[in-house]
C-alpha cells in the first residue's frame, strides 16, 4: 500500500534533509515532466534530486518498504517517455547531482564517470586526458551518462565502436531495495557468470539506478575524411557500403543515408545556408573515415574514385575544411527537426539486417503511399547499422491533425514490413511508455517471460519505473 501524496512529501523532506533537493510545486516540477516530443503529460507527486549515492540508497530502501513508485531520470532527452511519469503517483528521481568524473586513464583506455555527467562533459574529460569516448548523439549537450547507458544509446559511430553496451566495461547501480551493486571494473574479459552489466545497460530504469560506469576510451584520430556522395538509391548505397568497408575496414566510422527531399526542406526552411551536395541526386550518403597518427591520407577519396569509375556513385564532394565537414553533418543531423517545420510527421525508429535496407525503404514507401496518397517519405539514418529513421511528412497542404489521427495503419504497415525482414521496432530509442503494446505484439513470448522473471527477481515490489518497457 502506497502513502497519500502529502505523507510522501513529508517523508521525503525528512529523508532527504540537506542531502538532496525536493520539488513538489507543480510549476517548479514542470521542466522535469516535459519531455522532448511533448507526447506525455502525466503529473508526479514530487521530483527529488539526491546529492549522493548513499541518499539514493536510503530513498530506494524507503520507497521499496512503502511501495512508492520511482522514475529514474537523467538528462530528460529520451524519446519514448521512459523518464517521465505514466500513472501520476510516481516520484521522479533526477540524478543530475551525482556527477563526478571519478577517473580517466587515457593510456589504458578507460574512464569511470557518474550517472549525472553530461555526455559532452564525458567527451571533454576523455579528451583532456588524451583519449576519445566515441559515442556521439545530437542530444549530447543535455543527455547524461545514466540515461545514455539505460537507453543503450547509439549515434553516428556505432558502425566502428558499437553502442553504449559495447562501450561499457562495468557499472555500479543501486537496486530497488537500496543495495549497491559494485560492478565497476576495467576488464575486457570476465567470464564469471551472468553479464549483469549488459542487463542493467538498456534496462530503461526498470531494474536499478545506474550510479556510475567504467567506459572504454580510444586514441584520438589525427584527421577525418568526410564525403557527401550522390547515389541513385538505397541499392547503390548498399553496394557502396560494402565497397567502402572492404577498402577502409574499421576506419569507416559513419555511413549515413539521406534523401534529397530532406535537403530540399532544410534549404527551404533556412536551416542550411548552402547545399552540401556536389549536384542534384535523389539520394546521398555521408561517409566518414578516421585517420590515425601516421596513417596514409586519401583512403576515402581513392575508394570513391573507384566507385565513380564503376558507376556506383554519380558525383561526390570531399570536405576540404572543418566548415565543409560541419555543413555535411548539419545536413544529416537536422533531417528530423526540419520535418516539424514542414507540418506534421510520423516517425519510426527501426532496424533490419543491412542487406534488407533497400527493401525496407522501397516497400515501406509504397505501403505508405497506398495508405495516404501524397505522403512524403523521408527515410534517413545510420544505414551502416541497418538503422533507418523511417519518417513521413504530411502531404503538402494537408491537415496535420487529420494526418496524425490516421497514423495507426501506417505504423502497422511499417512494423509488419520490419517484422517480415527480421528487424526491430526500436533500434535506438527504446520502449519507454511509447512502445509497450507494440513490444507485446512483436517480441518472442519466451523472451517476454524471461524479461518478466528478471524484473520480478530484481524489483519484486515493482517500484522501479512501473509500466515502462514491459507495460
Ligand atoms: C535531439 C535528440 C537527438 C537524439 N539522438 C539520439 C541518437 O542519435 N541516438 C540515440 O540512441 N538516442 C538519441 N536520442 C535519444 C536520447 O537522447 C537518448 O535516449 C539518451 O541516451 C537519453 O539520455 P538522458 O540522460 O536524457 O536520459 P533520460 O531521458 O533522462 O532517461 C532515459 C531512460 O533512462 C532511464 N534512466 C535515466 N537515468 C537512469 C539511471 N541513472 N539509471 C537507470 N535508469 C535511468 C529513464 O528512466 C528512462 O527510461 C536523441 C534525443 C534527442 C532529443
Amino acid at each position: 500500500m502506497t502513502l497519500p501524496p502529502k505523507e510522501i512529501i513529508r517523508a521525503l523532506k525528512t529523508l532527504l534533509g540537506d542531502a538532496g533537493s525536493l520539488i513538489s510545486d507543480p510549476a517548479e516540477m514542470a521542466s522535469y515532466l516535459a519531455e522532448p516530443r511533448k507526447r506525455f503529460h502525466t503529473p508526479a507527486v514530487a521530483v527529488v534530486l539526491p546529492g549522493s549515492i548513499a541518499t539514493l540508497q536510503a530513498l530506494c530502501r524507503w520507497a521499496n518498504q512503502h511501495r512508492i513508485p520511482l522514475v529514474p531520470q537523467s538528462g530528460n532527452t529520451g524519446l519514448v517517455g521512459g523518464q517521465v511519469p505514466l500513472r501520476g503517483d510516481e516520484v521522479v528521481v533526477n540524478l543530475s547531482r551525482i556527477n563526478r568524473v571519478r577517473e580517466v586513464d587515457a593510456t589504458a583506455g578507460h574512464m569511470t564517470v557518474e550517472t549525472g555527467v553530461i555526455l559532452e562533459e564525458a567527451h571533454k574529460a576523455a579528451e583532456a586526458g588524451g583519449a576519445m569516448f566515441p559515442l556521439w548523439i545530437a542530444s549530447q549537450g543535455s543527455a547524461r551518462i545514466g540515461g545514455v547507458l539505460s537507453t543503450n544509446a547509439g549515434g553516428v559511430q556505432v558502425l566502428a565502436f558499437g553502442n553504449a553496451r559495447e562501450l561499457t566495461l562495468g557499472v555500479e547501480a543501486v537496486l530497488a531495495d537500496g543495495r549497491l551493486y559494485r560492478g565497476l571494473n576495467a576488464l575486457k574479459k570476465d567470464n564469471t557468470g551472468y553479464d549483469l552489466k549488459d542487463l542493467l545497460v538498456g534496462a530503461e530504469g526498470t531494474l536499478g539506478f545506474i550510479t556510475a560506469a567504467t567506459l572504454k576510451l580510444f586514441p584520438i584520430p589525427e584527421a577525418y575524411e568526410t564525403a557527401f556522395i550522390n547515389v541513385a538509391g538505397p541499392e547503390a548505397a548498399l553496394e557502396l557500403f560494402y565497397l567502402l568497408r572492404e577498402r577502409t575496414g574499421m576506419r569507416l566510422t559513419a555511413f549515413e543515408l539521406m534523401p534529397r527531399f530532406g535537403i530540399d526542406l532544410q534549404l527551404k526552411h533556412g536551416m542550411l545556408l548552402r547545399d552540401p551536395a556536389a549536384s542534384l541526386s535523389p539520394w546521398y550518403v555521408l561517409a566518414e573515415v578516421n585517420r590515425m597518427k601516421g596513417g596514409v591520407p586519401g583512403a576515402l577519396q581513392s575508394a570513391l574514385e573507384e566507385a565513380l569509375g564503376g558507376g556506383l556513385v554519380t558525383d561526390a564532394v570531399v570536405a576540404e575544411s572543418e566548415s565543409d565537414r560541419t555543413l555535411m553533418w548539419a545536413a544529416r543531423e537536422q533531417m528530423s527537426d526540419v520535418q516539424s517545420r514542414e507540418g506534421a510527421s510520423i516517425k519510426h525508429d527501426v532496424s533490419v539486417p543491412i542487406a534488407a535496407v533497400p527493401r525496407l525503404i522501397a516497400e515501406g514507401a509504397a505501403a505508405a503511399e497506398r495508405i495516404v496518397p501524397g505522403i512524403r517519405a523521408c527515410p534517413f539514418g545510420h544505414m551502416g547499422d541497418g538503422n533507418i529513421h523511417f519518417n513521413f511528412s504530411q502531404p503538402a497542404g494537408a491537415d496535420g491533425k487529420a494526418f496524425m489521427a490516421g497514423a495507426e495503419p501506417l505504423h502497422a504497415a511499417i512494423y509488419r514490413i520490419v517484422g517480415k525482414l527480421g528487424g526491430s521496432v526500436s533500434a535506438e530509442h527504446g520502449i519507454g511508455q511509447l512502445k509497450t503494446d507494440l513490444l507485446k505484439q512483436v517480441k518472442d513470448p519466451v523472451a517476454l517471460e524471461m524479461m518478466q522473471a528478471i524484473k520480478a527477481a530484481l524489483d519484486p515490489n515493482g517500484i522501479l519505473n512501473p509500466g515502462k518497457v514491459l507495460g
